[in-house]
């Protein structure tokens, strides 16, 4: 059984202070519990605030980008390192503002990958089609290219850690959710895949995850889905309550 998986990415939102207020709220309810994967991924500057708050949690701490080289000159950047010393255990690659704002392409998102595993930094590495290419009817060859490009030179042993999130771009950040059905039908595609290409055992273990306007409303049908092994949380994961009920409806006791 794959144990489920609810992971915040604030985004460019909340000062240090603000973020610790938060998290200190998050983990008063559900800093103990065992049955869900709790991940908080603040902005850089307030991973020094949050990870003191999460020792002894159960939640961990993720960050929301890097840079793939170790050091060097690179304005603005940080390293897979530096968020290791700030106690990270995980890191989003390959968000779609990142690649639609930022033009990151495949390769440098692969550049990530690899260099995130190799500083014992799990991805949570995004994938999804716009509405243009769903109208297309493009969305499994977009899916496969970021498979494909994203995942190169991964080993098998690697991958079982990576946790990958479908989120499609027409519904992040636009209260348009994807229909539990919608959302399935591409997370059956990903889990073919990745047995394709690790073998079955580690494609069972890979915990697959939907990203793009999950609220309390919609998240229950969502996670009801066999390869929907939970959510990355944009806007609703910015206040304590909504984070929250999401961690609880993805608690096994509630399906
Ligand atoms: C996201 O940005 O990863 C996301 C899923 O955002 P939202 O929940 O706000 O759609």
């Amino acid at each position: 059984m794959r144990k489920y998986f609810i992971a915040g990415n604030w985004k460019m939102n909340k000062t240090s202070d603000e973020a610790a207020d938060l998290v200190r709220e998050i983990v008063q309810t559900v800093g103990q519990q065992m049955e869900v994967e709790v991940v908080v991924c603040p902005p850089f500057t307030a991973l020094s605030s949050v990870a003191p708050l999460l020792e002894g949690a159960t939640v961990n701490l993720g960050a929301q980008n890097m840079h793939p080289a170790s050091d060097g000159p690179f304005t603005g950047e940080v390293s897979a390192e530096m968020l290791r010393a700030h106690f990270a255990t995980y890191v989003i690659l390959g968000h779609s503002e990142r690649r639609s704002y930022f033009g990151e392409t495949d390769t440098f998102v692969n550049k990530k990958v690899l260099a995130a595993i190799k500083n014992q930094l799990k991805p949570i590495i995004c994938v999804g089609e716009t509405l243009e290419e769903r109208k297309a009817d493009e969305t499994v060859g977009v899916i496969e290219r970021q498979l494909d490009g994203g995942l190169k030179g991964v080993d098998e042993e690697s991958a079982a850690g990576i946790v990958i999130a479908y989120e499609p771009v027409w519904a992040i950040g636009t209260g348009k959710v994807a229909t539990p059905k919608q959302a399935q039908g591409v997370h059956v595609f990903i889990r073919g895949w990745l047995e394709n290409r690790f073998g079955k055992p580690v494609s069972q273990k890979m915990r697959l995850i939907y990203g793009g306007s999950m609220t309390t409303l919609n998240a229950t049908e969502l996670l009801a889905q066999q390869d929907i092994d939970g959510g990355l949380i944009g806007g609703a994961s910015l206040a304590a309550n909504s984070f929250i009920d999401l961690v609880t409806a993805a608690s096994p006791e509630q399906g």
